[in-house]
């Protein structure tokens, strides 16, 4: 049975929240603990044992790994590792000068990890343990979650409690079973993922869905300029990234559930969409956004596209390489960068003539399944039909709240 990542709300008592932040902060208590007796260890002996047994000695000297339930103690040991691995794994490569993983700040709560134990998740009640030896006494707590709706699934597989840096509030992340819908088609498609076109999609009948993108990029502009003069994670700036991220996750929703409905009704078992390479190097938001935050709407909505598409029965998958997909020529397979005329088309010597995102994600489509949708057996190429969709939108202005309109000023 597949599985998916819901996110829910958590619904809770002061006290239980409260308790709840407790316990967490005594994770992050006993990975900095982890780490600060590997640190020493290192300076003494020059060597590094990150094995569970070295580590499950340290865990007993450390008090705060009595907060939490054992098992999830278990799980913040096997973060530590993990953290050590991909250090390591640096070092070799030399892409890192530190000495050791870094400290997790006062204020960063670790999750709270439940695999198959110390968890009950009754409709929308859930159950915790958190172990016997708290210093209050407290050996579980009872709050209720809600997720979006639509979602049913069999079985909870895992649960963690986690800090959202952007909002500021906790959340439950259930890992869970679902019941995929009977999908016996045979289709396939390719996604080309952009900017200006936020998806290129290209069917097995020759058909090309275009999204715009503009919508989001003028969100993102538009709250990126109100950001400028913030300083970065004061209250205000995780607000208004709070406040984007809500606005531009609906757009992602309305689109990719768009686009999965189109699927089912055309009976596709299989979608391909391109990696993100293409996207970091065209999009210039100016140097105050780093990489990380340039992809993140691409990320959620291959997310969103690998879920909706579980929950449908169709197949979402991002490996393959869309180098140079966007500078080929999908009727000749010339690859000429002066090709790209401007943003919008693309134009080839052999007389092929199309919509730059529609070429892009006729090549993945090609690179993916090895035959390309508008191919004759003569090798010619028919054009392909286009049909445009537009997101619903309300706009980026904001109404007043509080008395603080939230604007950018000049
Ligand atoms: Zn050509």
């Amino acid at each position: 049975m597949p599985l998916i990542t819901l996110k829910a709300k958590i619904h809770a008592d002061p006290q239980t929240e409260a308790v709840l932040k407790d316990a967490m902060f005594c994770a992050t208590k006993v990975y900095n603990g982890l780490l600060w007796h590997l640190r020493k260890e290192h300076k003494e002996t020059g060597r590094v044992d990150i094995s569970r047994k070295n580590l499950n000695r340290i865990l007993k000297e450390l008090p705060r790994a009595k907060g939490y339930y054992s098992m999830s103690v278990q799980l913040t040991r096997d973060e530590v590792r993990e953290a050590y691995k991909s250090f390591f794994a640096l070092k070799k490569k030399g892409l890192t000068q530190h000495e050791a993983p870094g400290f997790r700040r006062k204020g960063q709560l670790s999750p709270l990890k439940y695999v198959q134990s110390g968890f009950k998740v009754e409709g929308d009640k859930v159950t915790l343990s958190l172990g016997t030896s708290r210093e209050d006494g407290i050996k579980q707590v009872t709050f209720r979650i809600s997720h979006r709706p639509g979602v049913e699934y069999e079985r909870v597989r895992e649960l963690s409690i986690a800090y959202d840096k952007v909002s500021g509030r906790i959340e439950a992340r259930l890992v869970v079973e679902v019941k995929t819908r009977e999908n016996s088609g045979t289709g396939r498609a390719a996604v080309d993922l952009g900017e200006t076109i936020l998806m290129a999609c290209a069917f097995d009948d020759g058909t090309v869905m275009l999204y715009a993108g503009r919508q989001i990029k003028a969100i993102r502009r538009y709250w990126q300029k109100v950001r400028a003069g913030l300083k970065q994670s004061s209250r205000r700036w995780r607000q208004i990234s709070h406040r984007e991220k809500k606005q531009v996750e609906h757009l992602l929703h309305v689109a990719t559930s768009h686009f999965i409905a189109e699927c089912v009704r055309k009976g596709v078992k299989e979608v391909v969409v391109g990696n993100l390479d293409g996207i970091r190097e065209s999009i210039d938001y100016g140097k105050r956004l780093n990489q990380r935050l340039h992809a993140w709407p691409y990320r959620k909505l291959i997310d969103m596209l690998k879920y909706k598409g579980t929950l449908a029965g169709i197949i979402v998958r991002d490996d393959v390489d869309e180098n140079s997909t966007s500078i080929t020529c999908h009727a000749c397979g010339k690859v000429v960068a002066s090709n790209r005329i401007h943003r919008g088309l693309y134009v080839c010597s052999c007389g092929w003539k199309a919509q730059a995102d529609v070429n892009g994600a006729l090549n993945i489509y090609e690179k993916a399944y090895k035959v390309s949708p508008v191919k004759g057996s003569s090798g010619r190429v028919a054009r392909p039909a286009v049909v445009s969709y537009q997101l619903g939108w309300h706009g980026v202005a904001e109404p007043k709240r509080e008395g603080k309109p939230l604007r950018a000023s000049a």
